[in-house]
């Protein structure tokens, strides 16, 4: 589907994501979301976690995949907190691109309390980066994933 699916060209290389994959696995990938021209600068923190199968929605999804994306968005919706997000937002919108792609939207601080969620990355003071920096940021959450404190399993011992 990579011709003409932009997320199966994301996980194939063909376009290129700032800083490369976050996480990659045969079943899933999370990644800054990348600039798309004519825009020249990203909202660091972006990221989208999408399965490597071209499916749709979460309703197509098999449970192991289910499973995964669910720690994915866990655990990156930690990193994106441990670098300073007040909040995180998470959504499955998919009414341009038919591959599921869950995006994870940071609240960073000073963002004035009447935007709303689905402006916080456009009102006028939303910060802007250049490729360098979205690079810088997506190894700054690899590191905050790193971190034990990011990563939580529980073994049934309570
Ligand atoms: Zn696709």
């Amino acid at each position: 589907m990579s011709e003409t699916c932009l997320i199966c060209d994301e996980l194939n290389g063909a376009v290129s994501v700032p800083g490369g994959h976050l996480e990659s696995t045969n079943l899933l990938a999370v990644f800054q979301c990348p600039i798309l021209s004519p825009v020249t600068d990203v909202f660091p923190g972006y990221l989208f976690v999408v399965p490597q199968r071209h499916v749709p929605g979460f309703a197509d999804l098999d449970d192991t995949e289910a499973a995964a994306i669910g720690v994915a968005i866990t655990r990156w919706s930690r990193a994106l907190e441990a670098a300073g997000a007040e909040h995180v937002y998470v959504a499955r919108i998919g009414h341009g691109v038919p591959h599921l792609h869950v995006h994870l939207v940071p609240r960073w601080p000073g963002t004035p309390d009447d935007v709303s969620w689905t402006d916080v990355d456009e009102w006028p003071g939303a910060r802007r980066v250049g490729a360098a920096a979205a690079a810088d940021f997506v190894e700054e959450l690899r590191h905050a994933v790193a971190d034990s404190s990011v990563n939580r399993s529980s073994d049934g011992a309570d």
